[in-house]
């Protein structure tokens, strides 16, 4: 291990924390400080969407315990300098760092007049709207987060419209038969598709179409993707470009004392020829926190490539539906277990013949055996 004194982190939530606890468990005794923009202990956002909205605020986050007082909650980095090695808060502290990990995360896209998901707050507010009673909840995007809000509604007992982009909800990210077999599980459990077709502005209630069309909802909430949070880090001369750009190991682009994890990085995936990616799961975050950190402490000679093959999970309407891999990489899927039409079954997408995705309905067993064939690149 290389000799570090000073470590700071940015970003309070999954991939910080780990950060966090993994440099004292590889023995780091230097001071570190987590700078976090938000309040709250960093805790959990998949309940979110899920049990937060049906009234349980359980949302922990084991491990948040151990941060103590080297934690500055409520401040954010606004500016890094790498050649003096300063992060500026937004009170105006300068701190001083040999060791730097970027956790900044990422933010909903918005549009005005349309409630966004990805904080406790969001959350609760969200909650008290459907409290309130309205009956009408429009989604737009049918993305994991969009998904889940649609089926939390429809079980609130509201009717629910979702307008998605694509020909089917999650369509890129499920590929062609998943997607569509999601579509009429959306519309079995009493979900209004709208496809093909973009919202071009929200007016009060009145949801403005690209083709034209306008919707009239109570309440309108938007799962239209992230954006990462990377504002701070302009004029750094770090390389960024929908996320930190990285090396295979984590180290941001030719920097030795500054990693990158979870929803802000962009890096090379070993595992998928170097295709450059970035991952928004929670499991990607876990781990990557962790490596990040790892390899800080290590240097980038002794640092390792980060080659986990991804993996994901939601829940809609009762079914779940798990991915691993990169399927969008793909120039071929089929079935491979179970049908669509038992609300069962799995599919292997797979790049010259080489296993690089699947995707899973209902079938927990069979996406474990295909994530192990994708990390042993096996041939179908
Ligand atoms: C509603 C919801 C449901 C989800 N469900 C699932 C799921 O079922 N399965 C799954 O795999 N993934 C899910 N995810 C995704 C998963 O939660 C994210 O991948 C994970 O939170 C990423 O962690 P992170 O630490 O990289 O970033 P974030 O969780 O985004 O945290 C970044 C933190 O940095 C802070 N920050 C930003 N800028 C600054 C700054 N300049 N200075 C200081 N602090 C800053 C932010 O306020 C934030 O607290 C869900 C996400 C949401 C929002």
């Amino acid at each position: 291990m290389r000799t570090l004194n000073k470590i700071t982190v940015v970003g309070a939530s999954l991939a910080g924390l780990r950060a966090v606890q993994t440099l004292r468990r590889e023995g780091f005794e230097g001071e570190i400080t987590l700078v976090g923009a938000e309040t709250h202990v960093p805790y959990n956002r998949p309940p979110l969407s899920k049990s937060v909205l049906h009234g349980d605020d359980d949302v922990t986050l084991p491990g948040a315990e151990e941060l103590g007082d080297q934690w500055l909650r409520g401040r954010k980095a606004v500016h890094l300098d790498t050649r003096a090695r300063t992060v500026t808060l937004d009170d105006g502290t300068e701190l001083g760092h040999d060791g730097l990990v970027i956790a900044s995360g990422a933010r909903p896209r918005r549009l005005d007049g349309v409630r966004t998901l990805r904080t406790i707050d969001d959350a609760l507010a969200l909650r008290a709207e459907l409290d309130s009673g309205h009956e009408h909840v429009l989604v737009i995007g049918g993305g994991f987060i969009g998904g889940e809000v649609a089926s939390t509604a429809r079980q609130r007992g509201r009717k629910v419209t979702l307008v998605d982009s694509a020909p089917y909800p999650m369509h890129a990210g499920l590929g062609e038969e998943a997607a569509r077999w999601l579509a009429s599980h959306h519309e079995r459990n009493g979900v209004e598709l709208v496809t093909n077709v973009r919202v071009t502005a929200v007016d009060g209630g009145r949801v403005r179409l690209s083709d034209g069309r306008t919707l009239a909802a109570d309440l309108v909430v938007g799962g239209m993707g992230v954006v990462p949070n990377t504002e701070w880090l302009d004029g750094s001369g770090l390389a960024v470009d929908d996320g930190v750009l990285c090396e295979p190991t984590l180290f941001a682009t030719d920097s030795a004392d500054i990693v990158a994890a979870g929803d802000v990085a962009r890096w090379p995936h070993g595992h998928f020829g170097g295709e450059i990616v970035r991952i928004e799961h929670w499991s990607n975050a876990n781990e990557q926190g962790a490596v990040a950190a790892r390899n800080l402490l290590a240097g980038p000679e002794n640092a390792q490539p980060f080659v986990d093959v991804p993996n994901f999970a939601t829940h809609v309407h009762g079914a779940r539906i798990q991915t691993a891999g990169l399927p969008h990489l793909a120039d071929s899927a089929s079935v491979a277990t179970g049908s669509p039409e038992e609300d069962r079954f799995a599919v292997a997408f797979t790049r010259d013949g080489v296993l690089v995705g699947a995707v899973a309905v209902n079938s927990p067993k069979d996406l474990i055996k295909l994530k192990r064939a994708i990390t042993a690149r096996e041939k179908l």
